[in-house]
């Protein structure tokens, strides 16, 4: 099938966390079901992928899905993912666009029970797994990008980010905030406020990383949060002069 996809390369993360995502009609409804986006559809029935576009410059990794039924930014990535296949790239993208299938397609935050943006730094979650992949690839980059409902943590368009150890998560941050306009949230130190954030645990092993948040009722895509979603998402591209 990759024949059709020449320049995309795909490997798996794990294959425990498996789902058919076209169960969920919360999200599957609102796609484009191009080619590409059916073979991301069909690769999550075997577990989570990620998807490399571009043979030079930084690595850089745009993620979601880490919690599955934050759907805007799922959308956003596949396409995103779409729009990119088109293009010549002076970076190399990598796409997680669904962390968790099996989360998404029973469009539920967490994985298994598990919270996996509060396990990323314990051995064997599937969020550890995502992050040494990251570390294996060798990947110098990543955004990680979620939706926030009104009533709950942060609740507001933001971008989280942190000035120690990775002081170029702080930068990034400042770049999409200024761009397109979310709410910059930064800490000194990554982690200091709660454990196992994907971002946080990047940032810890050096590799600067930050969380965009876009405000959408949770399990739904709620009005202009798609669009919101691969605003942030061109944005982190940009920083790097695409
Ligand atoms: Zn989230």
């Amino acid at each position: 099938m990759l024949e059709d996809f020449d320049n995309v390369e795909m490997s798996y993360v794990t294959f425990l966390s498996k789902g058919y995502v076209s169960r969920n009609k919360h999200i599957f409804d609102e796609m484009e079901l191009t080619p590409l986006t059916k073979f991301v559809l069909q690769s999550c029935v075997y577990g989570t992928p990620i998807f490399k576009l571009g043979n030079s410059g930084k690595k850089l990794l745009i993620l979601s899905g880490i919690h599955g039924n934050e759907l805007p930014p799922q959308k956003a990535c596949l396409t995103l993912f779409n729009e990119l296949i088109e293009v010549d790239l002076n970076n190399t993208v990598y796409f997680i666009p669904i962390a968790s299938p099996k989360s998404t397609m029973n469009n539920e935050r967490t994985f298994n029970s598990v919270d996996l943006n509060r396990a990323a730094h314990m051995a064997n979650s599937l969020s550890n797994k995502i992050i040494n992949v990251i570390e294996e690839l060798k990947i110098d980059f990543v955004a990680d990008f979620h939706s926030t409902a009104y009533n709950s943590n942060p609740g507001f368009e933001a971008v989280f980010s942190s000035k120690n150890p990775s002081p170029e998560s702080f930068l990034m941050a400042n770049y999409i905030s200024d761009e397109v306009g979310s709410e910059i949230i930064s800490f000194d130190v990554a982690g200091s406020q709660y454990k196992g954030a994907v971002e946080d645990v990047c940032n810890l092993r050096g590799i600067p990383a930050i969380t965009c948040e876009v405000v959408s009722p949770f399990a739904s895509i709620g009005k202009g949060s798609f669009e919101k979603s691969l605003e942030q998402m061109k944005s982190f591209l940009a920083y790097f002069g695409f």
